[in-house]
């Protein structure tokens, strides 16, 4: 599920958040700078090769079918708060069921009635996968079946996003910095999403929940 281009400017952002939580104004840079990517490759594309991006909000279908979906260890951090703390209430115990039950053949369990309950905050994949000219049929994965459809991110701007994320590992010296990047190291420290146990989410969920009442 891809954001439609027109809204890649509008950034999230949480201040009162951010100024309790220092890692979540990090995160939401590098969201900023991989946003920001993608718009400079979807006008790649679509002036350089006249297609238009087919990705439109409620589209959903790579949400079922990516069985694939790496998320680093800040993108968790922040998809645990954003669930536990800013989760809609009426859709909450709806997620809170599908994060329970998930097994990794089974569709992303942030897919709540056919929308991202996580959108503002999802991972670098969800935000950077879109193919060109046409929508994914059902049960497509475009990377099968038209490789040159799908999007190719401008590798720049996520490098340098993956390198803002770097402090919130205890990187901070430049050197070591490039070297995590350039090196891949980074890619060491991604977890499958469809095969985390997503109990352990709906844990911290019940035990927030009930301080409230
Ligand atoms: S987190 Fe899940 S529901 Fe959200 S965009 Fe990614 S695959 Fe889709
Ligand atoms: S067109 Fe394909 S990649 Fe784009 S949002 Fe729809 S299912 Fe996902």
């Amino acid at each position: 599920m891809k954001k439609p281009k027109e809204n890649l400017s509008k950034q999230l952002r949480f201040p009162d958040d951010e100024a309790r939580f220092p890692w979540l104004a990090i995160l939401l840079d590098s969201y900023a700078i991989i946003d920001e990517g993608l718009s400079a490759a979807i006008d790649k594309e679509e002036a350089g090769r006249n297609r238009k991006l087919a990705c439109e909000k409620g589209c959903d279908i790579c949400c079922r079918v990516n069985k694939d979906i790496p998320i680093y260890p800040i993108e968790l951090v922040g998809i645990y708060w954003f669930a536990t703390e800013k989760a809609e209430q009426a859709l909450r115990e709806t997620l809170k069921k599908q994060l329970s039950s998930h097994t990794e053949n089974d569709p992303c369990p942030f897919l709540v009635n056919g929308l991202c309950f996580i959108y503002g905050i999802r991972p670098i994949s969800c935000r950077q996968f879109g193919v060109f000219n046409k929508p994914c049929d059902e049960g497509e994965d475009p990377y099968h079946t038209r490789r040159d459809d799908v999007l190719t991110p401008i590798e720049d701007y996520t490098k340098k996003a993956f390198l803002a994320t770097l402090p919130f590992y205890g990187i901070i010296d430049e050197e070591a910095k490039i070297n995590f990047i350039e090196n891949n190291l980074i890619h060491a420290q991604a977890i499958n999403l469809q095969e985390y146990d997503w109990k352990k989410l709906v844990k911290i969920m019940d035990d927030f929940d009930s301080k409230k009442k």
